[in-house]
């Protein structure tokens, strides 16, 4: 269903936003803290700088405001709807899910900051493919 060529597949799986043949990022698992947002410095197949100027990635923070209210709206959906419970639980429950998702969040909204300035290459990434072939 999602597949490579999608503007969705680099938006969930990080992947370079040009070509979608490698991860942006440097950690696989968002879940090691330390390198939830080290990213390479330019993909390694199509040669693309993630980094487009200094500080590129401070504009995902804009787009983490709404991922994260997303994420919340979720929380609240399935504590006080769904499980009926006490409007503080589910303000309880709205805060363990946003500490709890934190990397997700942060590298969904870089993926989905850079991919708001990038899209699919289609040429690109096939004449990579003819390249890696040869
Ligand atoms: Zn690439």
């Amino acid at each position: 269903m999602i597949r490579k060529g999608m503007k969705l597949y680099s938006i969930l799986f990080g992947a370079c936003p040009k070509c979608h043949q490698e991860s942006m990022y440097v950690e696989k698992n968002p879940y090691k803290l330390t390198d939830v947002i080290k990213i390479h410095d330019h993909c390694s197949h199509c040669n693309t700088r993630y980094r487009m100027e200094p500080s590129f990635f401070y504009g995902s923070m804009y787009v983490s405001y709404g991922v994260g209210i997303a994420f919340a709206v979720v929380a609240f959906i399935v504590s006080f709807v769904i499980l009926e419970s006490s409007l503080m639980a589910a303000f309880v429950a709205i805060i363990v899910t946003l500490i709890a998702f934190m990397p997700i969040i942060m590298r969904l909204s870089r993926n989905i900051w850079i991919n708001l300035f990038m899209s699919y290459d289609k040429e690109l990434a096939s004449k990579i493919k003819k390249k890696e072939n040869d």
